[in-house]
């Protein structure tokens, strides 16, 4: 043999021994990717709600780094060497996945909303298509705190501007106490404007659904009634703990549990139905949020303070008998977690036979902590009833009691869509910004 036969031979040796695993890695990458994708389109988690990443295909060079660098996870893929939209859903619109791509191929917003139902059509003050009722915060379809706020404190600025110097008839309501109803509230409360400032459920908004220490990504935010938040990253409970100092030193006319029900038109204004009371306005600020109601199950007994909607920290709960009704991610999430904490008992009720729409990773935790003993499974059951120490389940037609101290309901949640339609809001084209 010839050296320079010799010498081909040792570079295919070379070029084949690293190619050929760099090939299989990236064909089993590959295949993975588009596995995550199909189960994310077969639970419907592919659909962005908000602003999201919208990828230039022409640009994108399948380098990877903008599906490494996304604070929620796993938003995009690579798929056949292309960025993907995998889990639209997490996305919250930080962009990081825009400042990192390195050719320019990547742009977050809201992209053609002119056929979706669920963003609101809202002129440039962010009015909606009702006279004097604002929209604001991810009700408006951008999600993030800053925005939210900045959102918050505009239609708070609108609002005086309209006014020219007079003081409203009614005070002003604003709905929703998450960071667009905070800001805005708190502005009209430093103009010196009345405020009534309602909340189905406590101040903070989706903050209060993060999970325990999350860290929370911010830019830059002058947030009214505290100042300058320039830090990077704030702790959940560091921004409950600011949403606090804003409560002690404006006092704030606050008050929970007002679900908005209805409005209607009212000679010069409207009339706010919550399920609390009815309230005369001239001007309207929603700060809904997009994440809605939790469904309830509307059984005797519901309204006790052992149910919940939520879950934030398993590990609070320990020897204790607890159920778990519902048949989704968060309900088996909910299950798994509180059966491997010490002494629990847990019962995982759904009304179907089988769990068809959660992740395949859930499936497998699930049958693990069946198979453990952690989670007691009662398919085709409902809750009939609850009591103080028990819960009356109706299974395949019996009805039977458990001890019970605990209940977590994971029924999903109503979208504020309809009652924003119901109200006479319109849905469609829009210029958020
Ligand atoms: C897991 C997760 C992580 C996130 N991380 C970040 C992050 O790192 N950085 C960032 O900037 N943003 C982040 N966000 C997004 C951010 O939390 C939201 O964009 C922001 O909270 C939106 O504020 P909002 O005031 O519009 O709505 P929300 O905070 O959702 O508040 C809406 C309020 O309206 C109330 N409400 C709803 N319906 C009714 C009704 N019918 N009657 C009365 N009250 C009602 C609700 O109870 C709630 O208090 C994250 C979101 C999630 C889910």
């Amino acid at each position: 043999m010839t050296e320079s036969v010799l010498s081909w031979i040792i570079g295919a040796a070379l070029i084949f021994a690293f190619t050929v695993p760099y090939l299989i890695k990236w064909n089993r990458k590959h295949k993975q990717t588009k596995a995550k994708l199909d189960e994310a389109i077969r639970i419907g988690a592919n659909k962005p709600l908000m602003q999201h990443p919208i990828i230039d295909l022409s640009r994108c060079i399948g380098c990877g780094i903008c599906t490494r660098v996304c604070p929620e996870g796993e938003v995009l893929g690579l798929v056949g060497g292309k960025a993907v939209l995998i889990n639209g859903s997490k996305c919250v619109g930080h962009e990081v996945c825009k400042e990192s791509c390195p050719v320019g191929g990547i742009e977050v917003g809201l992209g053609d909303i002119s056929s979706r139902e669920d963003i609101p059509t809202l002129g440039p003050n962010l009015e909606s298509n009702l006279e004097n009722v604002f929209i604001i915060g991810e009700m408006g379809g951008l999600a993030l705190i800053r925005n939210a706020v900045n959102q918050g404190a505009r239609v708070a600025n609108s609002i005086r501007e309209r006014l020219d110097g007079r003081k409203p008839e009614h005070p002003i309501v604003v709905i929703g106490a998450g960071p667009a109803g905070l800001a805005c509230a708190i502005s009209l409360i430093e103009m010196d404007l009345p405020v009534v400032w309602l909340d189905q459920s406590e101040p903070g908004g989706t903050v209060l659904q993060y999970p325990r220490r999350k860290l929370v990504m911010v830019q830059p935010i002058d947030l009214p009634g505290y100042g300058m938040m320039n830090k990077k990253e704030y702790s959940k409970e560091e921004l409950l703990e600011i949403w606090e100092q804003i409560f002690q030193k404006y006092k704030p006319d606050f008050q929970g549990g007002h679900q908005l029900q209805a409005m209607e038109k009212h000679e010069d204004g409207y009339v706010i139905q919550t399920s609390q009371a009815r309230i005369e306005t001239e001007y309207v600020v929603l700060a809904l949020g997009r994440r809605g109601t939790p469904r309830k199950l509307g059984v005797p007994g519901e309204e006790m303070s052992k149910v919940a909607y939520k879950l934030l920290d398993a590990e609070s709960y320990q020897l204790q008998n607890i159920l778990v009704v519902g048949g989704g991610d968060s309900a088996i999430e909910a299950a798994v977690g509180l059966g491997q904490q010490i002494g629990n008992t847990v019962t995982l009720s759904y009304r179907k036979a089988a769990f068809t729409r959660i992740k395949t990773r859930n499936q497998e935790q699930l049958e693990k902590a069946i198979k453990n003993g952690w989670v007691n499974p009662l398919f085709e059951s409902t809750v009939k009833s609850i009591a103080i120490d028990h819960v009356t389940i109706d299974h395949q037609g019996e009805d039977i009691k458990l001890i019970n101290d605990y209940i977590f309901i994971f029924a999903g949640g109503v979208p504020p869509f309809g009652l924003m339609e119901s109200l006479g809001i319109e849905f469609g084209t829009s210029t958020i910004s």
